[in-house]
Protein backbone atom coordinates (compact mmCIF):
# COMPACT_ATOMS: atom_id res chain seq x y z
CA UNK A 1 0.00 0.00 0.00
CA UNK A 2 1.21 3.36 -0.37
CA UNK A 3 1.92 5.88 1.85
CA UNK A 4 -0.83 8.57 2.12
CA UNK A 5 1.62 11.39 0.36
CA UNK A 6 2.36 8.93 -2.51
CA UNK A 7 -1.31 9.91 -3.25
CA UNK A 8 -0.85 13.44 -4.29
CA UNK A 9 2.29 12.75 -6.36
CA UNK A 10 0.14 10.14 -8.06
CA UNK A 11 -2.20 12.50 -9.15
CA UNK A 12 -0.14 15.32 -10.46
CA UNK A 13 1.61 12.41 -12.20
CA UNK A 14 -1.66 11.45 -13.51
CA UNK A 15 -3.22 15.42 -14.39
CA UNK A 16 0.53 15.57 -16.02
CA UNK A 17 -0.94 12.03 -18.50
CA UNK A 18 -4.14 13.49 -19.20
CA UNK A 19 -3.15 16.69 -20.48
CA UNK A 20 0.24 15.30 -22.30
CA UNK A 21 -2.68 13.19 -24.10
CA UNK A 22 -5.37 15.71 -24.49
CA UNK A 23 -4.38 19.49 -23.93
CA UNK A 24 -8.41 20.44 -23.66
CA UNK A 25 -9.18 17.56 -21.33
CA UNK A 26 -9.41 20.03 -18.12
CA UNK A 27 -10.49 22.91 -19.79
CA UNK A 28 -13.23 20.54 -21.51
CA UNK A 29 -14.39 19.13 -18.16
CA UNK A 30 -14.49 23.10 -16.07
CA UNK A 31 -17.12 24.06 -18.38
CA UNK A 32 -19.72 21.60 -17.99
CA UNK A 33 -21.05 17.68 -17.34
CA UNK A 34 -23.42 16.42 -19.18
CA UNK A 35 -23.41 12.88 -18.31
CA UNK A 36 -25.74 10.11 -19.52
CA UNK A 37 -25.72 7.80 -16.73
CA UNK A 38 -26.26 7.66 -13.33
CA UNK A 39 -24.58 5.00 -11.66
CA UNK A 40 -25.54 3.51 -8.22
CA UNK A 41 -23.04 1.06 -7.02
CA UNK A 42 -21.51 -0.56 -3.77
CA UNK A 43 -18.56 1.39 -2.00
CA UNK A 44 -16.82 -1.99 -2.43
CA UNK A 45 -12.89 -0.31 -3.43
CA UNK A 46 -12.73 -3.56 -5.66
CA UNK A 47 -15.93 -2.29 -8.19
CA UNK A 48 -14.73 1.54 -9.26
CA UNK A 49 -17.27 2.48 -11.62
CA UNK A 50 -15.54 4.62 -14.56
CA UNK A 51 -12.88 2.13 -14.23
CA UNK A 52 -14.75 -0.86 -15.05
CA UNK A 53 -17.44 0.37 -17.70
CA UNK A 54 -14.47 2.43 -19.47
CA UNK A 55 -15.66 5.86 -18.94
CA UNK A 56 -13.68 8.96 -18.54
CA UNK A 57 -14.26 12.01 -16.10
CA UNK A 58 -17.82 13.83 -16.99
CA UNK A 59 -19.35 10.54 -18.26
CA UNK A 60 -20.86 8.95 -15.40
CA UNK A 61 -23.00 10.54 -12.01
CA UNK A 62 -22.22 8.17 -9.18
CA UNK A 63 -23.63 7.60 -5.85
CA UNK A 64 -21.90 4.60 -3.63
CA UNK A 65 -22.88 3.20 -0.60
CA UNK A 66 -22.88 -0.29 0.86
CA UNK A 67 -24.53 -2.77 -0.92
CA UNK A 68 -25.78 -0.22 -3.61
CA UNK A 69 -29.10 0.46 -1.65
CA UNK A 70 -31.85 2.72 -3.01
CA UNK A 71 -33.66 3.58 0.67
CA UNK A 72 -36.81 5.73 0.43
CA UNK A 73 -35.62 7.77 3.47
CA UNK A 74 -31.90 7.86 2.33
CA UNK A 75 -32.02 12.08 1.19
CA UNK A 76 -28.27 11.52 -0.04
CA UNK A 77 -29.42 8.48 -2.22
CA UNK A 78 -32.45 10.82 -3.47
CA UNK A 79 -30.65 13.93 -4.03
CA UNK A 80 -28.10 12.66 -5.99
CA UNK A 81 -30.97 10.63 -8.12
CA UNK A 82 -33.23 13.85 -8.84
CA UNK A 83 -30.34 16.09 -9.81
CA UNK A 84 -29.52 13.15 -12.37
CA UNK A 85 -32.74 12.76 -13.74
CA UNK A 86 -34.24 16.37 -13.45
CA UNK A 87 -30.59 18.76 -13.90
CA UNK A 88 -28.66 16.62 -15.80
CA UNK A 89 -31.18 14.33 -17.68
CA UNK A 90 -29.43 11.11 -17.97
CA UNK A 91 -31.16 8.76 -19.97
CA UNK A 92 -30.18 5.40 -18.17
CA UNK A 93 -29.75 4.95 -14.14
CA UNK A 94 -27.44 2.05 -13.72
CA UNK A 95 -27.97 -0.45 -10.06
CA UNK A 96 -25.00 -2.29 -10.12
CA UNK A 97 -24.25 -5.01 -7.63
CA UNK A 98 -20.97 -7.43 -7.35
CA UNK A 99 -20.92 -10.95 -6.41
CA UNK A 100 -19.00 -11.60 -2.46
CA UNK A 101 -20.28 -7.99 -1.44
CA UNK A 102 -19.40 -7.91 2.29
CA UNK A 103 -22.88 -5.94 2.62
CA UNK A 104 -25.13 -9.02 1.49
CA UNK A 105 -23.23 -11.43 2.95
CA UNK A 106 -23.52 -9.71 6.27
CA UNK A 107 -27.38 -9.07 5.89
CA UNK A 108 -27.38 -13.33 5.12
CA UNK A 109 -25.94 -13.89 8.78
CA UNK A 110 -26.74 -13.40 12.33
CA UNK A 111 -23.84 -11.41 13.76
CA UNK A 112 -23.80 -7.86 14.75
CA UNK A 113 -21.59 -5.15 12.72
CA UNK A 114 -23.22 -1.95 14.65
CA UNK A 115 -24.97 1.20 12.66
CA UNK A 116 -24.41 -0.28 8.89
CA UNK A 117 -26.56 -3.40 10.65
CA UNK A 118 -29.69 -0.67 10.09
CA UNK A 119 -28.40 0.01 6.97
CA UNK A 120 -28.28 -3.57 5.43
CA UNK A 121 -31.84 -4.43 7.41
CA UNK A 122 -33.76 -4.42 4.20
CA UNK A 123 -31.72 -7.31 2.56
CA UNK A 124 -32.87 -9.18 5.05
CA UNK A 125 -36.35 -8.51 3.94
CA UNK A 126 -35.30 -9.24 0.48
CA UNK A 127 -33.74 -12.99 1.59
CA UNK A 128 -37.61 -12.76 3.20
CA UNK A 129 -39.27 -12.17 -0.41
CA UNK A 130 -37.48 -15.41 -1.98
CA UNK A 131 -36.51 -17.72 0.90
CA UNK A 132 -38.40 -20.61 -0.86
CA UNK A 133 -36.07 -20.23 -3.80
CA UNK A 134 -32.73 -19.20 -1.52
CA UNK A 135 -33.54 -21.70 0.71
CA UNK A 136 -32.50 -24.44 -2.27
CA UNK A 137 -29.20 -23.15 -2.58
CA UNK A 138 -25.98 -24.21 -0.99
CA UNK A 139 -24.26 -20.99 1.27
CA UNK A 140 -22.06 -19.58 -1.68
CA UNK A 141 -24.76 -19.88 -4.19
CA UNK A 142 -27.26 -18.66 -1.89
CA UNK A 143 -25.24 -15.52 -1.77
CA UNK A 144 -24.60 -15.05 -4.99
CA UNK A 145 -28.33 -14.99 -5.76
CA UNK A 146 -28.59 -12.75 -3.02
CA UNK A 147 -26.68 -10.11 -4.60
CA UNK A 148 -28.35 -10.68 -7.65
CA UNK A 149 -31.86 -10.16 -6.15
CA UNK A 150 -31.01 -7.05 -3.85
CA UNK A 151 -29.90 -5.56 -7.33
CA UNK A 152 -32.80 -5.92 -8.69
CA UNK A 153 -35.46 -4.73 -5.58
CA UNK A 154 -32.90 -1.60 -5.34
CA UNK A 155 -33.71 -0.79 -9.07
CA UNK A 156 -37.76 -1.63 -8.65
CA UNK A 157 -37.46 0.88 -5.57
CA UNK A 158 -35.99 3.26 -7.96
CA UNK A 159 -38.63 2.89 -10.42
CA UNK A 160 -41.68 2.79 -7.05
CA UNK A 161 -40.25 7.09 -6.61
CA UNK A 162 -41.65 9.85 -7.80
CA UNK A 163 -39.15 11.40 -9.45
CA UNK A 164 -38.59 8.56 -11.60
CA UNK A 165 -42.62 8.35 -12.30
CA UNK A 166 -42.61 12.15 -13.25
CA UNK A 167 -40.10 11.87 -15.73
CA UNK A 168 -41.60 8.99 -17.39
CA UNK A 169 -44.83 10.90 -17.06
CA UNK A 170 -43.28 14.08 -18.65
CA UNK A 171 -42.14 11.72 -21.40
CA UNK A 172 -38.85 11.82 -20.40
CA UNK A 173 -36.49 9.32 -21.94
CA UNK A 174 -35.24 6.95 -18.69
CA UNK A 175 -34.38 3.75 -18.26
CA UNK A 176 -33.23 1.66 -15.14
CA UNK A 177 -30.95 -1.31 -15.81
CA UNK A 178 -30.05 -3.83 -12.70
CA UNK A 179 -26.49 -5.55 -13.18
CA UNK A 180 -23.84 -7.72 -11.23
CA UNK A 181 -20.23 -7.33 -11.57
CA UNK A 182 -18.14 -10.39 -10.69
CA UNK A 183 -14.82 -9.72 -8.63
CA UNK A 184 -13.48 -13.02 -10.10
CA UNK A 185 -13.41 -11.88 -13.80
CA UNK A 186 -13.87 -8.51 -14.37
CA UNK A 187 -17.42 -8.98 -15.96
CA UNK A 188 -20.61 -7.64 -15.92
CA UNK A 189 -24.07 -9.71 -16.35
CA UNK A 190 -27.25 -8.24 -16.80
CA UNK A 191 -29.77 -9.37 -14.84
CA UNK A 192 -32.58 -8.35 -17.30
CA UNK A 193 -34.26 -5.52 -15.51
CA UNK A 194 -35.77 -3.00 -18.09
CA UNK A 195 -37.42 -0.35 -16.61
CA UNK A 196 -38.65 2.21 -19.00
CA UNK A 197 -42.17 3.34 -18.26
CA UNK A 198 -44.84 3.27 -15.25
CA UNK A 199 -46.49 -0.12 -16.51
CA UNK A 200 -43.43 -1.76 -15.13
CA UNK A 201 -44.17 -0.78 -11.82
CA UNK A 202 -46.80 -2.57 -9.40
CA UNK A 203 -49.96 -0.68 -9.78
CA UNK A 204 -49.72 0.51 -5.77
CA UNK A 205 -47.14 2.43 -6.11
CA UNK A 206 -48.03 4.51 -9.20
CA UNK A 207 -48.52 8.08 -8.16
CA UNK A 208 -50.87 10.62 -9.66
CA UNK A 209 -49.50 13.66 -8.67
CA UNK A 210 -50.05 15.86 -5.58
CA UNK A 211 -53.10 15.82 -3.51
CA UNK A 212 -53.85 18.67 -0.62
CA UNK A 213 -55.57 16.80 2.11
CA UNK A 214 -58.52 18.71 3.54
ZN1 LIG B 1 -20.57 -4.72 -1.93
Amino acid sequence: MPEIKELLQRNRQWAKDQTDRDPEFFARLTKQQKPEYLWIGCSDSRVPANEIVGMAPGELFVHRNIANMVHHTDFNCLSVMQFAVEVLRVKHIIVCGHYGCGGVRAALSHDEFGFVDNWLRTIKEVYIKYQGELDELGEEAQVRRLCELNVIEQAVNLAKTKCVQRAWDNGQELKIHGWIYDIADGIIHDLGVDMHCRDTVPGIFHMKGKRIPR
